[in-house]
């Protein structure tokens, strides 16, 4: 736990969670209309109170460190010596870092961060398009697109683990179809693609009306953006859909994946068949429920 000055206790790592996120920084180079952590200018306590967490925790076999942001990379130095300090305190851990992937747009940026990381390292790169011009007016900065892709194909050179995730809006949602062919014939070398609820938070409040589609809206758009991945032999999953707003036969694909701390069920969730097998709601959403949540 960590005592700020003005009193306030903030629970910083749980020692049960299966994952751990370490929010190193909230500075980005991108502002996506969905951002649920709007972007600010670098604090340093953040990435030094992270390391001081590092330090200090012992992590089972288990459990994986998740490095957040903000975008982690932009930190450069500080971020290559969070690197260092995974590796020598905790060596086997298994590592995911969530990043927009511009960074790695640089070939000598990639090929550092490829020698400095931990074994089991898991790079997961946000793509919300397969038309530039969308994808950069989701993110909010032009040129981020090519940068993107550019990062993952370089990451592809040295046969990083990488995983794509699509944030699903009123924006792209029609196009997700689209999206999985352009993601199965362009970056076949992924291990994972999902397809993401969004949380209605931070900038995604503001931009409420611009972003949010209710997922019941998308169903069958998903269901085709899956099947391309699936019969490709890629692995695919849906993540933050409670069932009911997914189609059954789709069930197979979504996971669990919503944070514990921000994570919760519906009263009428009580009576659901599905419930144990469900990811439930963000908390963090509040009063932003679909209308479609019934209990099967
Ligand atoms: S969603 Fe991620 S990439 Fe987009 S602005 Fe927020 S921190 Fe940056
Ligand atoms: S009713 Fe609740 S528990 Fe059942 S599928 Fe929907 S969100 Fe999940």
């Amino acid at each position: 736990m960590l005592i700020g000055k003005d009193g306030i206790i903030t629970v910083v790592w749980e020692n049960k969670a299966q994952m751990n996120p370490l929010l190193l920084t909230e500075m980005c180079d991108c502002r996506c209309l969905m951002c649920p952590q709007p972007p600010k200018t670098h604090d340093r306590t953040l990435t030094e109170t992270s390391k001081r967490i590092l330090n200090l925790v012992k992590i089972e076999s288990n459990q994986t460190i998740c490095l957040t942001g903000g975008e982690p990379t932009l930190l450069k130095e500080d971020f290559f010596d969070i690197l260092r300090v995974i590796n020598k305190k905790h060596p086997k851990s298994t590592v995911m870092m969530l990043t927009n992937g511009k960074s790695f747009a640089n070939f000598e940026f990639t090929k550092r961060f490829v020698s400095l990381r931990p074994k089991d390292f898991l790079t997961c790169v946000s793509m919300h398009s397969d038309v530039d011009e969308v994808h950069d007016r989701i993110v909010g900065v032009k040129g981020s697109f090519y940068k993107t892709a550019m990062g993952l194909q370089n990451l592809a050179r040295f046969r990083e683990k990488i995983e794509i995730r699509v944030v699903v809006s009123r924006i792209n949602a029609h196009r997700l179809e689209s999206i999985a062919t352009f993601i199965q014939r362009n970056f076949p070398f992924i291990i994972h693609c999902t397809f993401m609820g969004m949380e209605i938070t931070g900038l995604a409040c503001d931009n409420y009306e611009t972003v949010w589609i209710d997922p019941h809206e998308y169903r069958a758009e998903l269901s085709r953006a899956i099947r391309v991945l699936s019969r490709a032999d890629m692995n695919v999953s849906i993540y933050n859909l409670p069932l009911c707003l997914v189609e059954p036969k789709l069930w197979s694909f979504a996971r669990q994946s919503i944070s514990g701390w921000k994570n919760d069920y519906l009263p009428i969730c009580e009576g659901c068949s599905v419930k144990s097998r469900c990811c439930g709601i963000f908390t963090t959403s509040g009063l932003h429920q679909s209308p479609y949540i019934i209990p099967q």
